[in-house]
């Protein structure tokens, strides 16, 4: 990793030295940490800043007991991390997934500190989990444990200090039953307001519209703001995809309206090929049936090796960090990567990429139209207002568009790749907020 040489510009290693923390070059968090120092130290940012921000305000750990419908107990730990809240009340997503540990939660947390600054939304940064496997328990089951989960976290949650929503294994529903236990415990004069205490929530019940399809739609809107400047037509791109839930699924039906090619697919039951073209309406369905892509009738089953390097103009991970490793990109023949998942390739991964000139799109401007839509949903959720379609698109439209354009400014203006612009521009934001608060006391 390259530094600049003056006396205040401080690598990961120096920060956490300093802290006394304790770190391992190649965990997660480290490393998502050195590259938001490295864009501080392009911007020449205060030493307090690069502390406060190298480390979460909070991390909550809570243990659920759940009992199954067998009679039998389980004990579930559940995370989640405020990273910094300096632009307005903690916000992101809560994930239901086995395998989650708690370095990856504060990376995700980071990473929303970042996002929402870069998108300029009123909000910090946070994230949250649950060590399960969703697919594995009854609904019932599930919502106990989300129940349980909610009543944990308490007052650790609110409309107007931390603001959870559905992310990796977690959906409309399972945001239902965290606002009404929440509104169980409100206040009797909050209960209005307190439905506003998740984002993503069923249209019925103080959803808002388009909020399912917004990281998709964001994405989209991503790409027709900068593949021009690429000389790329939208309609002419070809594309594979990682991942075939929420994000994967709604880009490709929305790519499919602007008349982008789908390739291949990968998830976590197999890959699938077509050269014509897989319509993602139709595999939709099939996804919805069987859970996974597996199967696929109107596509040839491929190997992951073969999915990899299968030749297209975008390649667009959609599913779990880290997917895209060294191994990975050196079989990829793509010419721009499209970050939809957070963190989904590895840092050897995207300097790789780089040096062969393959353009990567980071993800804390490509996914970011999700929170944004939370942010709408919050919004009417506290004005008891209901925005149509065609406004929430409108105004989604403006804010991907402005993030996208600050994106390109920045690295014209640092001389630096997408990645590092897009933590530069969020960052600028961010100092200029403490700069005028100020650190308390
Ligand atoms: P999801 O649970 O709906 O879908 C996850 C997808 O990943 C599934 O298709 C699954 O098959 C696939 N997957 C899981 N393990 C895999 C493996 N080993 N190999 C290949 N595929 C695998 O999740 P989602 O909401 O679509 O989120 C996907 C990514 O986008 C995550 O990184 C999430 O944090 C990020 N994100 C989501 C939102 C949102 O609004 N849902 C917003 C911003 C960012």
């Amino acid at each position: 990793m390259e530094f600049c040489n003056t006396p205040s510009c401080q690598s990961a290693r120096e920060v956490f030295d300093e802290l006394e923390e304790y770190y391992d070059e190649s965990n997660l968090y480290f490393r998502t940490i050195g590259s938001v120092l490295e864009a501080a130290n392009l911007l020449d940012l205060p030493h307090q800043l690069k502390l406060i921000l190298s480390q979460p305000k909070n991390e909550i750990m809570v243990h659920c007991p759940l009992r199954m419908d067998d009679g039998t107990w389980q004990l579930v730990k559940g995370y989640r991390v405020q990273h910094n809240n300096v632009l307005g009340p903690y916000k992101g997503g809560i994930r239901y997934h086995h395998e989650v540990k708690l370095d990856e939660v504060k990376t995700l947390a980071l990473l929303m500190t970042m996002k929402c600054a870069l998108c300029r939304l009123p909000y910090g940064g946070a994230k949250g989990a649950l060590k399960i496997d969703p697919r594995s328990v009854s609904p019932a089951e599930l919502e106990r444990v989300t129940r349980r989960l909610t009543a944990a976290l308490g007052n650790n949650i609110g409309p107007d200090y931390d603001i959870p929503a559905p992310d990796v294994g977690t959906n409309a529903q399972i945001m239902a039953w965290m606002a009404d236990t929440y509104i169980n415990f409100a206040e009797s004069s909050n209960k209005v307001t307190a439905r506003g205490v998740v984002t993503g929530k069923p249209l019925e019940f103080g959803g808002s519209a388009g909020r399912e399809k917004a990281t998709g739609q964001g994405l989209v809107y991503v790409l027709e703001t900068l593949l021009p400047g690429m000389g790329r037509d939208i309609a002419e791109q070809s594309y594979s995809l990682i991942g075939f839930g929420n994000v994967g699924s709604w880009t490709a039906r929305l790519l499919k309206e602007k008349g982008a090619t789908l390739r291949a697919v990968l998830d976590h039951t197999g890959a699938i090929f077509c050269e014509q073209g897989i319509d993602a309406d139709a595999l939709g369905k099939h996804v919805r049936q069987h859970g996974g892509v597996a199967g696929f009738d109107q596509a040839q089953a491929i190997d992951e090796a073969t999915f990899y390097s299968t030749p297209v103009d975008l390649f667009i991970p959609a599913a779990l960090e880290q997917m895209v490793d060294l191994e990975h990109a050196q079989m990829m023949r793509c010419k721009v990567v499209v970050e939809a998942a957070n963190a989904p390739t590895t840092p050897n991964a995207e300097s790789y990429l780089l040096d062969k000139g393959i353009e990567v799109l980071p993800a804390i401007l490509c996914n970011s139209g999700g929170v944004t839509v939370s942010y709408f949903e919050w919004k009417q959720n506290r004005q008891s207002e209901t925005w149509d379609a065609a406004l929430v698109d409108k105004r989604l439209k403006k804010v991907m568009q402005a993030a996208a354009e600050r994106v390109l400014a920045t690295s014209k203006k640092l001389n630096c790749n997408l990645r590092l612009a897009s933590y530069a521009a969020a960052l600028e934001h961010i100092n200029k907020v403490y700069g005028m608060r100020g650190v308390f006391p």
